[in-house]
């Protein structure tokens, strides 16, 4: 008899939130190869939540998340998970029309947005230059996540519930015998587990492949972030997240300082990723065209993976071809946002159950998340 139903590999956001869900109602142990949790992309995220952001499925997992975050269950966190914090898009004069693109896919979703003109974007970010500023676009109800209490939440949930937790527990082997995986971990231990479920980040095709499971040509790429000081005199935590319409670059406040990324997408092998200089200063020279914000140093600065597949949908569920091999896998930069619905998404279906009602919904099916629409595979 295998000692758990579900192993999950991997304690990031995405398996600590399948973990949570999946206790009390299974034998459930969550293995993490780090000594802490959250180490690689959970721990790097820049901790907003969108509505707008992403593509139909991922815009439908974020919904989907919400009530969870307003109302998350009795002790998971002793105080709010979301703090209110908007996100105004800018334009200059050449990118209007991309302001009327994101304004008719909020308005399609029924997501609440607000053209605004150039004094209006400067009267919410004052630093804004004056010339690059032609008007903006505000989605009113984005928030800032704290996402070290969503995570540690999930965490205590899953712990609470009997789920087995434990770190520098790499995942080296996984072999199918009969109805269940031998897994060996580091110490020549071996468990028996009816079924994995890959949630190992930027590296869950290298698990795929220790499983002798086709890949699905995940790509992780890698983004950047730094901190800046606010500028004298200014007090920036009331700015909402500011993003140039093109994605070019975005900032917003962080913890009394400003939280800046290039939005970056590098290809990278799995590992710890790591900014590179060139990809700070480029920014940094971006950043003091749009506005004016002296760059006397970097506080800090540091590097995440955000995993895509070819379609940029997540790829939640069992693999067609693999038996007790479920994916939990290609979260993107909405991760972290996601992380609620993806979670009970991964529970249901991982049980045998259909989609939750209220994600179906919203138009998301299981074949949108299914690896077999990848149909080749990577
Ligand atoms: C700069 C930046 C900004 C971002 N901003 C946002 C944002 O504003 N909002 C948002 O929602 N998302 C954001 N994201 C994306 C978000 O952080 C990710 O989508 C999310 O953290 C992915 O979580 P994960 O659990 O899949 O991966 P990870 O957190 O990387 O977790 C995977 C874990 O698997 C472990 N692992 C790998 N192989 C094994 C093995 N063989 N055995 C055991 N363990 C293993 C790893 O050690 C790792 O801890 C951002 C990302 C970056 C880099």
């Amino acid at each position: 008899m295998a000692d758990f139903d579900f192993l999950i590999i991997g304690s990031g956001i995405a398996g600590a939130s399948a973990a949570a869900m999946l206790a009390g109602r299974a034998k459930v142990a969550l293995f993490e190869r780090e000594s802490a949790h959250g180490y690689h992309t959970t721990g790097r995220s820049a901790a907003l939540w969108s509505a707008l952001y992403g593509n139909d499925p991922i815009r439908a997992l974020t919904v989907a998340s919400r009530a969870f975050y307003d109302q998350p269950p009795q002790g998971f966190a002793d105080h709010p998970l979301l703090m209110p914090r908007g996100c105004l898009y800018f334009a200059r004069a050449d990118q209007l029309g991309r302001l009327d693109e994101i304004a008719a896919g909020a308005s399609a979703l029924g997501i609440a947005t607000r053209r605004l003109t150039s004094d209006e974007c400067i009267a919410l970010c004052p630093v804004l230059n004056r010339d690059r500023v032609a008007g903006g676009l505000h989605e009113l109800d984005a928030m800032d996540i704290d996402v070290n209490a969503l995570h540690q939440g999930f965490l205590r949930q899953c712990r609470s519930l009997g789920g087995d937790i434990r770190n520098d527990a790499e995942i080296l082997t996984l072999e199918r015998d009969g109805d269940h995986w031998r897994v060996g971990i580091p110490g020549g231990e071996v468990v028996l587990a009816a079924v994995v479920i890959n949630a190992a980040g930027a590296w869950a095709d290298v698990v795929a492949e220790r499983a002798g499971v086709t890949p699905i040509g995940l790509m992780p790429l890698k983004r950047t972030a730094f901190l800046l000081d606010q500028p004298d005199g200014v007090d920036a935590r009331d700015w909402p997240a500011v993003i140039e319409a093109d994605e070019a670059f975005y900032f917003k406040p962080e913890s009394g300082r400003i939280l800046v990324s290039p939005c970056d997408e590098t290809p990278s092998p799995p590992c710890d990723a790591w900014p590179e200089d060139l990809d700070v200063a480029e920014c940094v020279e971006r950043l003091q065209q749009a506005a004016d914000i002296p760059v006397r140093r970097i506080l800090r600065a540091w590097a995440g993976l955000r995993s895509f597949v070819a379609d940029r949908t997540p790829v939640i569920g069992f693999d067609p071809a693999s038996s007790g091999f479920f994916w939990l896998a290609g979260q993107g930069g909405y991760g972290v946002q996601t992380a609620p619905a993806a979670g009970r998404v991964a529970a249901a279906l991982a049980l045998g159950e259909d989609l939750p009602a209220d994600v179906r919904a919203l138009g998301l099916t299981a074949e949108q998340l299914s690896a077999a629409r990848l149909g080749g595979r990577g």
